[in-house]
């Protein structure tokens, strides 16, 4: 079997808009029972607001408000919609 090229592992850290959480008019909540923890949520995020699902401890993933914005770009490509944006303050 041929190794792939090596990726980058990203997480949540301050960009150069500084933390842009409050900028959110909605924000995405994940439903760990239909979460099939294939992080494609995660490669799309572009504030990198999501930290990764652990498979081995089966966890999902989990998000950093500080700098989610609600773009609503992980619950569109949630390939099992298990991801809902919900209005701030609901
Ligand atoms: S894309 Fe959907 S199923 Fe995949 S890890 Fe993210 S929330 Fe879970
Ligand atoms: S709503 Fe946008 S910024 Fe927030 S976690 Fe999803 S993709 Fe990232």
């Amino acid at each position: 079997m041929t190794k792939g090229p090596i990726q980058p592992i990203l997480y949540p850290m301050e960009g150069a808009a500084g933390k842009t959480g409050d900028w959110r008019t909605f924000y995405p909540v994940v439903n760990p029972d239909l979460c099939i923890k294939c992080n494609i949520c995660w490669k799309y995020c572009p504030d990198h607001a999501i930290s990764p699902a652990d498979r081995e401890k089966d966890e999902v993933i989990s998000y950093d408000y500080n700098y989610c914005k609600g773009c609503g770009i992980c619950a569109e490509e949630c390939p099992k919609d298990a991801i809902t944006m919900v209005p701030q303050g609901e």
